[in-house]
């Protein structure tokens, strides 16, 4: 029988072991304790993903300050001051009144704080996001141009949750291309504006081979989520 510890170091090292150079890992440890964060930096791994303000605060204030912490799940906007200290990256953006909210929380911090825009890729409406033209519309307005402490990053999307790999696929092949065509538009000159955060336990090898630079794996190496 292998211990806790020796799982995480193990699904952390297959994991790691399969990405490309040019993937960064984040490691999802939503609703996880502190102890399996701390068993995985001491593994190696700096990235941590979590989808809840007070929880990643709390996690943040407790653990090395040298993680990298990334909020991906949706912000509410009177959460946001809980993260804006700290936070590397906010991959859930997908409104511009939540962008100008973050903007006036950065700003507070004398910091930028880069964001992925979040599309609207899978069949399901339960999941948040854009559409390319609310993208589109987002960019090309005077609000967004005065915003001078958050930066576009790139783009976040999660895929239909089902077993058909083909309309996985499709999925992240359309959000790939929607990086494509807002780069080409918006940001051709912006070195900055270079990920595409897609890819979980399940399907983040097909992201991968659609062109993901962010893959957000929590299950496969900290074990199934319990929700009480
Ligand atoms: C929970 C979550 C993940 C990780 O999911 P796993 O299936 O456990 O890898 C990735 N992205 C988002 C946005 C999540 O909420």
């Amino acid at each position: 029988m292998s211990t806790v510890k020796e799982e995480i170091t193990a699904n952390l090292r297959q994991v790691a072991a399969g990405l490309p150079s040019n993937v960064c890992l984040v490691a999802v440890s939503k609703t996880k304790p502190m102890a399996y964060i701390e068993w995985a930096y001491e593994a190696g791994q700096r990235v941590f993903g979590e989808n809840k303000a007070l929880e990643l605060r709390d996690k943040y204030m407790a653990l090395p300050k040298d993680i990298q912490w990334h909020f991906i799940g949706h912000l509410q906007t009177n959460k946001i001051k809980y993260i804006a200290p700290f936070v590397s990256m906010i991959h859930s953006i997908d409104s511009l009144e939540l962008l100008e909210a973050v903007d006036k929380q950065a700003q507070k911090h004398k910091r930028v704080i880069p964001c992925l825009l979040q599309f609207h890729i899978a069949a399901e409406e339960t999941k948040f996001g854009l559409s390319l033209e609310e993208a589109e519309a987002l960019l090309q307005s005077d609000r967004f141009a005065a915003l001078k402490h958050v930066r576009i990053d790139g783009v976040m999307g999660m895929a239909t949750f089902t077993d058909n790999r083909e309309q996985v696929r499709g999925e992240f092949e359309r959000l790939k291309q929607y990086f494509e065509a807002l780069k080409a538009r918006y940001f051709a000159t912006a070195d900055h504006f270079k990920e595409i955060s897609m890819g979980m336990s399940e399907d983040y090898p097909l992201a991968i081979e659609a062109g993901s630079t962010l893959v957000r794996v929590g299950s496969k190496i900290f074990g199934a989520r319990v929700y009480a």
